[in-house]
């Protein structure tokens, strides 16, 4: 085999994936040395087109990085005027008072947002400053140096053929080299995963948990839109088969963010996230909010869940993971965005001290240090035992312990340690013969709808002549294993429908059908036989988010 041949650039600081994170970063290093060199490499069609969060955004990290950013025109445009959070139960729902809720979770002070216009709004802001930003650019390898440091990262190889051979208008990339490479990929990346893996980042600490967040805007009745309100909601329809819940956002223009998080412990393979997602619309309380009015987008993203005591190693010789590349969402208040911009600062900051020291290719200490001292670590420590209780002990129990628990870290104590979470996701899944089918209602096209059809309200787009970036270990596994012994999970815990059993008896096929593919990561993280690679495909694929 003929080694690729690749130009290569020299940038102070290499920055993978134009998230909260990865731009914070790329802000601060200009904003305190406007002649690093400074690179930030995405691999959507643009800034923001493979973002996905709730979003409601604690300000924290934006006004630590860009005080100003009211009058500099940050899409921050609707406080949080009210917060309910309501227990369901088929028919009805009980609404939970806020004062016995720890402080934490009150968000007063912050803004329902679209990330994806935040980070647009960003990537505006960094390039002012003289960062140089490269979407459709997908960072598909490390490179790394003579003394195992990581001393860049290949992007933007196009035109291979579906077999992997170099197509007609194959361009082999470029390789992109820096003191510091950056790594805020985003939940379950790539590059992080083998990173983590080949420095054994994750020694010592709790696997990482998750969830898989989906989500849908509509369009609704202006008489039934309260600007600013939020409302999170657990119990039906998951009961007991799983943790997670929902959250409704009324944000500008009539609009409303609905989603449903289904966490990934789940241990019965029939559990359908996506129709759970469904059924849960038509509770009488949702019903009533989006009847007469339209879905207008839809795209779901995996959610780190492990918090405190899941956070791998964060640094290796050269470079550094961000955001939630680590894991940084503090779950109890769903969110990760303001942890993720306070990542990309310390990690500046750290990579600044150290190259204006002549330092390179080495462990940013300095950074890890920031984030498990400082505001990131006392943010996730308060809560690190509200996932884990829900884990061990189901809903009501866990809300009572872990209500109690998070007031009493509040004060600076906990009567219960730091509690594991043991298994992983994938772990978790127990074979189908211990658990019965579940029957799902059929979706109805007005509140509900099937999965292709909303997929395709997630304008996903794979050009189909690349090879598959969906990487079997055994290709013999989804029939010889997983379908005898799961029932073939994979067919429902993906909210895109790639994977698919077809056919009968001997003559029954696994298809992949990449090209739906909304890059959530859910099929990485929860085939119980962890045979299922992620990789990234040719830059510019994927999801097309407009405002999520
Ligand atoms: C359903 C859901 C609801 C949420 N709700 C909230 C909320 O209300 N509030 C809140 O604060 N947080 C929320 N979060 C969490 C929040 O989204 C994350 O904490 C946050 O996105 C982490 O930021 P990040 O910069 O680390 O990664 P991301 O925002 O995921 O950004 C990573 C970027 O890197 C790019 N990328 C990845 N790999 C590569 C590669 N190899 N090459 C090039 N580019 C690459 C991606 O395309 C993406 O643009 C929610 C998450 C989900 C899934």
């Amino acid at each position: 085999m003929t080694e690729v041949q690749r130009e290569a650039m020299e940038y102070d600081v290499v920055i993978v994936g134009a998230g909260p994170a990865g731009l914070s970063a790329a802000i601060r290093l200009k904003q305190l040395d406007a002649d690093l060199q400074v690179v930030v490499l995405e691999k959507g069609s643009e800034v923001g087109a493979h973002i996905l969060s709730g979003a409601v955004l604690d300000p924290v990290g934006l006004t630590k990085l860009i005080p100003d950013w009211k009058e500099k025109g940050a899409p921050l445009n609707t406080p949080v005027t009210e917060d309910n959070f309501y227990l369901l139960g088929e028919a009805g729902k009980i609404r939970v008072p806020n004062f016995p809720m720890p402080p934490l979770m009150n968000n007063h002070g912050n803004y329902i947002v679209s990330m994806g216009n935040v980070c647009r709004w960003m990537a505006e802001q960094a390039e002012e400053l003289g960062v140089e930003i490269f979407p459709g650019m997908a960072c598909s390898e490390l490179v790394y140096g003579g003394n195992g440091e990581v001393k860049g990262v290949v992007a933007g190889e196009f035109g291979k053929n579906a077999d992997g051979t170099e197509g007609p208008g194959y361009e082999p990339g470029m390789e992109l080299l820096g003191k510091y490479v950056f790594i805020s990929e985003g939940v379950r990346g790539s590059l992080a995963k083998e990173l983590i893996a080949k420095y054994d980042l994750s020694k010592g600490k709790e696997p990482q948990k998750f969830g898989i967040g989906m989500k849908e805007i509509w369009e609704i009745d202006p008489a039934k839109h309260k600007l600013g309100s939020v409302s999170h909601t657990m119990g039906w329809p998951l009961g007991s088969n799983a943790g997670g819940g929902s959250f409704i956002y009324h944000l500008e223009n009539n609009q409303v963010y609905v989603g449903f998080v289904v966490h990934l412990n789940y241990k019965n393979p029939y559990l359908f996230p996506y129709m759970e997602f469904q059924r849960f619309k038509h509770h009488p309380m949702v019903a009533e909010l989006l009847e007469g009015g339209k879905r207008v987008a839809y795209g779901a993203r995996a959610i780190t869940e492990g918090g405190y005591q899941s956070m791998p190693k964060m640094v290796m010789p050269g470079a550094a993971l961000l955001g939630c590349s680590v894991g940084m969402v503090n779950v109890p208040r769903i969110k990760g965005n303001h942890n993720a911009m306070l990542s990309g600062i310390a990690a500046a900051e750290a990579a600044h001290e150290a190259i204006a020291a002549g330092r390179a290719s080495d462990e940013l200490t300095a950074y890890e240090t920031t984030v498990r001292d400082g505001e990131i670590g006392q943010d996730l420590k308060k809560v690190r035992n509200v996932k884990p209780l829900w884990s061990k002990y189901g809903l009501f129990p866990s809300l009572a312990l872990g209500g109690l628990d998070m007031w009493t870290n509040t004060l600076g104590f906990s009567f219960l340690g730091t509690i594991g979470h043991g298994k992983t996701d994938a772990e978790a899944t127990e074979t189908a013969d211990k658990h019965t089918p579940i029957d799902y209602p059929k979706p109805d096209g007005k509140l509900s709808f099937d999965r292709l059809t909303n997929v395709s309200f997630a304008m996903t787009n794979h050009e189909e002549s690349q090879p598959c970036h969906l990487k079997l270990a055994d290709p013999e596994i989804p029939l010889k294993k997983n379908l005898p012994q799961y029932a073939g999970p994979s067919a429902r815990y993906c909210p895109a429908g790639v994977y698919e059993f077809v056919g009968e008896g001997d003559e029954k096929t696994f298809q992949i059908n990449f090209q739906n593919c909304v890059h959530c990561k859910t099929c990485d993280i929860k085939d119980p036989a962890q045979n299922i690679n992620w990789t990234t495909p040719q830059g510019g694929d994927g999801p097309n988010y407009p405002n999520m």
